[in-house]
């Protein structure tokens, strides 16, 4: 495939970005201060070197109203500039180009300091269903000054020498609250009337337009559906761009979908690997029809391929692959060159990416940990001297400890027990609408080759086989066995492993109770799998919600597929008996029995114990071990991986 459009030139204005893919704004938690930090600069750096064609920075916050205790950049004073400049000069010797993004939570935010909630500004007290936030309405003269205030701060990139600059009206953040009828209340010139919904965004515009260099390129992110109850729909989208696109202000408009006012619209914030990819396209075509600007689009285009079509049929002219670059930094430099098959695919899990940010720690992936950590994991030494290397274990945390030590010089044998590599990965992937997962495993497996790996299959590792390969050290990687928990009539009832629902090696009749103790994807896809399979599926988890483990995007849609498909979900439960046709729960919170009657087989989802054998058995053999991913403790995938890629380093 030749990438034809993906890899043409495109020119906005005066600026003409070498190719068609582009990372869209996000959030990174790689702020320190209020200001872009050395290691913001070395992840967008590697991305640009990749091949990207466009940088679009993270959202600034351009008003003191929008700040909190999340790391974001403050671009409402001048202390954010020689961050921005260093981004600029890091990414701008690449040949990409760079532009900022500047955005208002408005309502949609938790807005913490020290623990405590902050008032949140909205333009009408209008709650929200996600944050549960409920806003004080901006006086009015608070609307003028932060459409002011988003000139400034534009005024701030320019000083930096960034190529361009984008607001968000996307997501049900501020400027989409201002524009939405069900959402903006007002009395006052910025509500009612459709030209008044409009007028703080415009404003906005305006002062960016005034405060930038003429030859800066301007731009809004918008969500062409919101896909929320109450949400932006496609239609009010299209007005209300191509009426700001008579104003001649705009340059381009970057197409996304959802918001954050509801868990529905979340979703489509990051869609996780459930959802079709490139699905997006379509409204961005829409909108293309419609305005005559540039139209950028973003949503799940994990794959050159998927760009390519998008490109070739017309429906946009840039593509945003944001979390393709996530996990694989040269995917752009991959494709131009032909090396589809090296390109590490995004898998959809939202684990490592978004899921970080939720939880205030620093973007990174499950399948390259290396991002987020490029100044410390960027270039790895060379073996210095080569050494010999026996991975025991084909799993995640294997095969990535095999990939990196032999990609650094060292003689590496990796040897897996069983007929295929993955670990299990194999069974994840089984499960409906977790196909991708696989890629997980062919993704290492193609690092492995790549590197010149030695991979013997059906092979286990003992003292012999130690004593006759004569490694310098070994990197034990055997994973975990399911943990065996007692259940009180375990002889009376119906019982099997989750194994053996996922490999399909029971029949486990009509009337199915999964008890699942990690909460986790195991449970969720378990339950999946059975109502497809036309059973009645309760699903009864061991804490407050199922798939609470889970980044909440990938959660929530997985919630709503289940909803739709009946399983009953009984949180707080326990597992502690069962008969033939009862299983009995005790509520993790009261103690009180949960009594459930009707059930044909009991499925325990019950976690796993780490699989020591070979720990033990090789513990005098002389060989340094290093142990990684769930032989040390079962956790999930991203552990894996990153354990096996510090064991790569470690020799
Ligand atoms: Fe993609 Fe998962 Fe990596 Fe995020 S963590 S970039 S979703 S593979």
């Amino acid at each position: 495939m030749t990438f034809e459009k993906l890899f043409s030139p495109f020119t906005i204005r005066d600026l003409t970005l070498r190719n068609r893919i582009f990372s869209t704004g996000h959030m990174t938690n790689l702020v320190r201060d209020g200001s872009p930090s050395a290691d913001l600069a070395a992840y967008h750096a590697a991305r640009a070197r990749g091949g990207a064609g466009l940088i679009i920075m993270e959202s600034a916050r351009a008003h003191a109203s929008s700040l909190s205790d999340q790391p974001a950049i403050n671009a409402s004073v001048d202390a954010c500039i020689p961050g921005f400049a260093a981004v600029a000069e890091a990414v701008k010797g690449t040949g990409a180009a760079l532009f900022g993004q500047l955005s208002h939570a408005g309502r949609v935010t938790y807005a913490l300091r020290q623990g405590r909630r902050l008032v949140t500004y909205a333009p009408s007290s209008s709650p929200d269903d996600r944050f549960h936030s409920t806003p004080r309405a901006m006086p009015t003269a608070m609307v003028e000054e932060l459409a002011a205030a988003f000139g400034t701060a534009a005024g701030r990139y320019r000083a930096a020498g960034l190529d361009g600059l984008e607001i968000l009206a996307s997501h049900g953040l501020l400027a989409a609250q201002f524009l939405n009828p069900r959402v903006n209340r007002r009395q006052d010139r910025y509500g009612g009337s459709f030209e008044n919904r409009l007028r703080f965004l415009r404003e906005c515009l305006a002062a960016c337009r005034a405060a930038m260099a003429p030859e800066m390129i301007l731009g809004i992110r918008i969500s062409a559906d919101e896909m929320e109850d109450g949400g932006l729909t496609s239609a009010e989208a299209i007005e209300i761009c191509r009426s700001l696109a008579q104003d001649g202000d705009l340059d381009y408009l970057n197409v996304t979908a959802g918001s954050m006012a509801g868990l529905a619209g979340s979703v489509h914030v990051v869609p996780p690997m459930q959802i079709e990819h490139g699905y997006v396209a379509p409204l961005a075509a829409a909108m293309k029809a419609a305005v005559s600007l540039p139209v950028f689009v973003a949503g799940r285009i994990n794959q050159p391929q998927i760009a390519e079509g998008i490109l070739a049929a017309g429906q946009a002219d840039l593509c945003g692959m944001t979390r393709a670059m996530i996990a694989d930094p040269e995917m752009a430099n991959k494709a131009k060159a032909g090396r589809l098959d090296d390109i590490r695919a995004c898998i959809g899990c939202n684990q490592a990416c978004i899921g970080h940010m939720q939880m205030g720690v620093g973007i990174s992936c499950i399948q390259h940990p290396e991002t987020g950590r490029e100044r410390i994991y960027g270039a790895p030494a060379p073996a210095r001297p080569a050494k010999k290397l026996l991975v025991a274990g084909g799993g995640p945390a294997g095969m990535k400890a095999a990939a990196v030590a032999a990609a650094r010089g060292h003689r590496v044998l990796l040897c897996e027990a069983g007929a295929q590599l993955g670990g299990q990965v194999l069974l994840a992937q089984s499960l409906p609408g977790r196909a991708e997962f696989g890629g997980l495993a062919t993704n290492l497996a193609r690092e492995m080759v790549l590197a010149g790996v030695e991979v013997r299959l059906k092979q286990s590792v003992d003292a012999a086989l130690v004593a006759a390969e004569a490694p310098d050290a070994v990197v034990v990687a055997t994973g975990a066995l399911p943990r065996a928990v007692e259940v009180e009539g375990r002889d009376e009832a119906h019982v099997l492993e989750a194994w053996q629902v996922l490999q399909g090696s029971a029949n486990p009749g009509q009337r199915v109770l999964v008890a699942d103790w990690r909460c986790d994807w195991i449970g969720l896809g378990l339950a999946e799998k059975l109502a497809l399979d036309g059973c009645h599926v309760r699903l009864a988890v061991n804490g407050p919600h199922a798939g609470q483990e889970l980044q909440m995007y990938l959660r929530d849609h997985w919630v709503g597929r289940l909803h739709r498909l009946g399983v009953e979900i009984i949180p707080y439960a326990q597992i502690y008996g069962a008969d033939a046709d009862t299983v009995y729960l005790r509520h993790s919170a009261s103690g009180e029995a949960i009594v459930c009657e009707g059930v044909d087989s009991l499925v325990l989802a019950q976690g796993h114990s780490p699989d020591s054998r070979l720990e033990t058995a090789l513990a005098d053999c002389g060989v340094p071990l290093i142990l990684a991913g769930d032989c040390l403790a079962p956790r999930s995938a991203e552990e894996a991986v990153f354990e096996g890629l510090e064991a790569g380093l470690a020799v």
